[in-house]
């Protein structure tokens, strides 16, 4: 349970920064998901970055947030955005972030409002501090200088999904880079961060023990398998994020598949219409325009039911935890030729893992064996451990906080940055002093 007293029930130190910098992690040090961290010095300037919840079952939240007037979300993901609504409503928080990122939290946060009724899970805030949320965003463009307190901040571009930043923050005593959620190559939809150099680096470790395969490799051999799917008669189901993977899958299966009848179900289709309003933030968006005329976007139940008879349908959720996902497969289950192609990481816990290890899941409460094939395909858009140190090693920081990793990724990732660097490994409501 998460109800948070505000000001009664947070651990945040009341001792006054005397100098250096404190680094605060409320939630995301030594784990993926729910990231929110307090940036303070002596200056008495105090920046929260990202507050968010992870969308597990049930959902894990960061620690309460002491009062803080200005928060920076680096981007619209759940686990980086989810709890924002609650430091609005209790502290008046002003959110900064990007155009596209302060237009697609109303989707997120009224889609995490409906799953947290439904599904009966505790949040700490409601409709009301959702409507403030909404009008106290302050937007900024890449590259745009703007000052919190005594610091001055500038976002630059993450390469994790369009409208992802990296915030750069000089203080008097340091320029500090936050990466976000960073992916250094380019993907369909956006172009690969680039290194910006800095004092003190705070760098996500997500896959920092993985090596990724080659994407355009990867890419081949998921758009070759759907076509053997289709090939043989069956319908290929892509469970796939609503927001960036999704839009990746329509991209590569419109450049190498363009004859294939593709349906695009579920949130991600909201979200789509919200990427088509902020055209800077798309490698490419004369070619997400065309993708989106190409691919046929389902509405409505009697869509739907027309979806069954396409040749891919790429839909929500991508850890087929709910939403359309289910009722396709629900429905493709009995004909073997239909296949399930994952296409990102299944968490403990999730439909998709159950699927993957059991070969079984709950559709609608009810546990059900699948008799499809399955396939998982490596098209993640964070950065993996070999371009996380060059990343690290080319922004030429003194000092290295690796968070939002499990601990694999964080230890492996620490070993290789040691000697080069003074890596901290921060633990969440422990205060981490760093002084140049
Ligand atoms: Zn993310």
């Amino acid at each position: 349970m998460v109800l948070y007293t505000p000001g009664n029930t947070s651990g945040y130190p009341s001792e006054k920064v005397k100098s250096g910098i404190r680094f605060y992690f409320l939630g995301g040090a030594e784990e993926v998901g729910n990231v929110g961290c307090i940036i303070e010095d002596n200056t008495g300037t105090r920046l929260l970055i990202d507050y968010g919840m992870a969308p597990t079952r049930p959902p894990r939240y960061p620690s309460e947030s002491p009062p803080v007037s200005d928060a920076i979300i680096t981007h619209s993901h759940i686990d980086h955005i989810g709890m924002a609504p609650w430091l609005v409503g209790a502290h008046g928080t002003k959110l900064h972030g990007t155009e596209l990122t302060a237009k697609v939290s109303e989707i997120m946060w009224r889609d995490t409002y409906k799953v947290s009724s439904i599904e009966k899970y505790p949040l700490s805030w409601d409709k009301r501090d959702l409507d403030l949320a909404l009008d106290s965003w302050e937007t900024h463009k890449i590259g745009e200088s703007f000052n919190i307190g005594e610091w001055n901040c500038k976002f630059h571009l993450a390469g994790h999904m369009p409208g992802a930043v990296m915030v750069e923050i000089n203080t008097p005593s340091a320029r500090i880079l936050w990466t976000g959620d960073i992916d250094t190559r380019n993907s369909p939809n956006v172009i690969g961060a680039s290194p910006i150099s800095c004092d003190i680096l705070c760098l996500e470790g997500t896959y920092g023990a993985r090596i990724h395969p080659n994407r355009s490799d990867e890419e081949q051999r998921f758009v070759e398998r759907i076509k053997e799917v289709v090939n043989r008669g069956g319908v290929a189901l892509v469970p796939a994020f609503a927001s960036g993977r999704g839009q990746d899958i329509l991209r590569i299966l419109k450049r190498d598949a363009p004859h294939l009848n593709v349906h695009f179900d579920g949130m991600g289709t909201r979200l789509t219409k919200d990427w088509l309003l902020f055209p800077e933030y798309n490698n490419n968006f004369k070619e997400l325009m065309k993708t989106w005329k190409w691919v046929k976007r389902v509405y409505g139940k009697s869509d739907r039911k027309k979806a069954l008879n396409a040749d891919v349908i790429v839909t929500t959720s991508g850890m087929l935890d709910g939403g359309p996902a289910l009722w396709y497969l629900n429905r493709l289950n009995s004909n073997k030729s239909n296949a399930i192609l994952l296409t990102g990481y299944q968490a403990e816990g999730s439909g998709g893992r159950l699927l993957l290890d059991k070969g079984q899941l709950s559709i609608y409460g009810q546990m059900t064996k699948i008799n499809l094939e399955v396939n998982q395909y490596a098209l993640s858009n964070h950065a993996d451990g070999p371009s996380l140190v060059k990343f690290a090693k080319d922004c030429s920081p003194k000092e290295i906080i690796l968070f939002h990793a499990p601990v694999e990724g964080i230890s492996s990732l620490k070993d290789r940055l040691d000697g080069e660097f003074k890596v901290f490994l921060p633990e969440n409501n422990k205060p981490l002093f760093l002084n140049l």
